[in-house]
């Protein structure tokens, strides 16, 4: 028989209840796309999400029903998150920057009934309304003259009204991963996953949150739900710094005025700020933590960050781990290892947390050795990893029940996992396996690289070779000899690339990543000289 503890259902809205109750007067602040700033509180959050309940029930919202945003980060925002939730709809961030057929693609199959948006993405909702067949109401975040927006839409409501309870199993939130291979593929989110994954999120080895933190995500709410912080805010009580807005120069001031202490974003956000801070010498105020992820962080900005009294957590993820699946955790004789073997720990992607199991199979899904130079794809189970897309007729894991994260990694002795590639994107010459991540992460290391992208061209001989696009940082000169005379010292000689462009820039995601399908489109041709 059971045991004998109450029963509380892990439902997300327990978390804006707890806020609202232990820390109503807790800031919120908003650094709006137009410059201008506001405050609000979880108290004020609360009561208007409840109205924001209201208002969707009255347009005939039912639970279940999938609410859209197509916004950035504000108080708005997060308001109609809890708004979503709170009535038992299941709350779909759309991703602004995907492209037209994607948007069209993800917004039916989502069969999203209501979107709420940016001003700033109006024409995106312009262009789209034709092709959305399923969103009967499109509400604007920002109040047009003359027109009503959110503010107006929920004012009518008087905001008596409790959350709609159910299942902790029920589904709270739906992430399309942005498919650089064929359609995009939903992940259905549930309450119960989403509070294990906030419970987790918090702890010092992942964001390192608590009531004393003021955190700035630099990660969209659309980017797999800004990696979960706007879940992990309302647990701890710390104060959320939300900004519309990710330029460097407004970002460093948000930081400076508001006293940041955590910030989150992928290695382009923090690319982008430290050439800033190198060309103004601008300080970062007392910024102590920093989450680096969603693509591998570089030694060099790992080391950048260090130097000025800055820790970084390093963190793997993806849309379909919620997005946590590993992060840095510093062992227990962390103060007796010198600067660089620290630097090499946080170079690779860290340890799973309580609640993710890894493991590294080879092509036939055998189980490899954690021995540090075995690689395979990496798997992982756990309660907030994906087990079905969402409208799919079979689990997308293997018969233990593992998923297979299209990863290739190694793990290592200590239980240090380490992304060498991502499958596709792996070089694949003459039979051994090199490191396009590896390679540009050194090629990055070289002074007067500002970015750099490896990509595999086929080759007679070897069948793939690297080739090497390089962004020279501002005012760089850095020439083809310096980056070999670099890289000689940093991966193995048959690594060295073919051949190295320099090119004005690079092609990114949706998600701010390097894409290499873009380039390998690009340079399908390419011939070595
Ligand atoms: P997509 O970019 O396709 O939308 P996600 O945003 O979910 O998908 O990204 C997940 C992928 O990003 C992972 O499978 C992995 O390849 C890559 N990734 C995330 N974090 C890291 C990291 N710290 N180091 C290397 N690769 C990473």
């Amino acid at each position: 028989s059971l045991g004998a503890m109450q029963d509380w259902p892990l439902r997300v809205m327990r978390l804006v209840d707890h806020a609202e109750r232990e820390h109503p007067d807790q800031e919120i602040v908003s650094a709006w796309a137009d410059g201008s700033m506001s405050r609000t509180n979880w108290r004020e959050v609360a009561h208007q999400g409840r109205q924001m309940a209201q208002a969707l029930e009255r347009l005939g919202m039912k639970p279940g029903d999938r609410i859209a945003t197509l916004a950035m980060n504000h108080s708005r925002h997060l308001t109609a998150w809890y708004g979503a939730c709170g009535m038992g709809g299941v709350l779909h961030t759309i991703n602004p920057r995907l492209f037209d057929d994607q948007l069209d693609y993800i917004a039916n199959h989502a069969e999203d009934r209501v979107l709420l948006y940016d001003r700033l993405f109006q024409p995106i909702v312009d262009r789209m309304k034709p092709r959305w067949r399923t969103i009967e109401h499109y509400i604007c975040f920002d109040t047009l003259e003359g027109e009503s927006g959110f503010a107006e839409w929920i004012a009518p409501e008087d905001g008596d009204y409790s959350w709609v309870e159910g299942d902790e199993r029920d589904p709270c939130g739906l992430c399309y991963t942005s498919g650089t291979t064929g359609n995009p593929k939903g992940v259905l989110y549930e309450h119960r996953s989403t509070v294990l994954h906030t419970l987790m999120s918090v702890t010092p080895d992942v964001f390192d949150l608590s009531r004393r933190a003021v955190v700035l995500p630099i990660v969209p709410m659309f980017h797999a739900n800004a990696w979960g912080i706007p879940w992990s805010v309302p647990a701890t009580g710390a104060k959320l710094v939300l900004s519309a807005d990710y330029r460097p120069e407004r970002m460093c001031k948000l930081m400076r005025e508001e006293s940041v202490t955590h910030s989150a974003g992928v290695p382009t956000v923090w690319l982008t700020m430290i050439e800033h801070v190198e060309r103004t010498g601008e300080d970062l105020g007392t910024l102590q933590r920093v989450t680096i992820g969603g693509s591998a962080a570089p030694r060099a900005m790992i080391d950048w960050f260090r130097k000025r009294g800055i820790d970084i957590g390093h963190a793997w993820g993806m849309t379909e781990t919620s997005p946590i699946g590993t992060c840095c955790s510093k062992p227990t004789n962390w103060n007796d290892l010198s600067s660089d073997e620290q630097l090499d720990m946080i170079a690779k992607q860290g340890r799973a947390p309580f609640g993710v199991e890894l493991r590294v199979v080879d092509d036939e899904g055998r189980e490899l050795p954690r021995d540090g130079i075995s690689s395979g794809r990496l798997q992982c189970r756990g309660p907030w990893i994906v087990k079905r897309y969402f409208k799919e007729d079979q689990d997308a894991l293997d018969a233990d029940g593992w998923f297979d994260t299209g990863d290739v990694a190694v793990m290592h002795t200590d239980g240090t996992m380490q992304i060498t590639d991502r499958a596709k994107d792996v070089i694949k010459s003459g039979g051994e396996w090199i490191s396009s991540i590896e390679l540009e992460n050194a090629a990055v290391g070289c002074p007067g690289v500002s970015e750099a992208a490896a990509i595999g061209i086929r080759h007679p001989k070897w069948d793939e070779r690297p080739l090497l696009l390089v962004v020279r940082g501002d005012g760089s000169r850095v020439g083809e000899e310096d980056i070999r005379a670099h890289l000689k010292q940093h991966v193995p000689s048959w690594w060295q690339p073919d051949a190295i462009e320099f090119v004005d820039e690079l092609p990114h995601s949706a998600t701010g990543k390097l894409s290499k399908k873009t380039l390998r489109d690009q340079y399908r041709d390419y011939r070595f000289a």
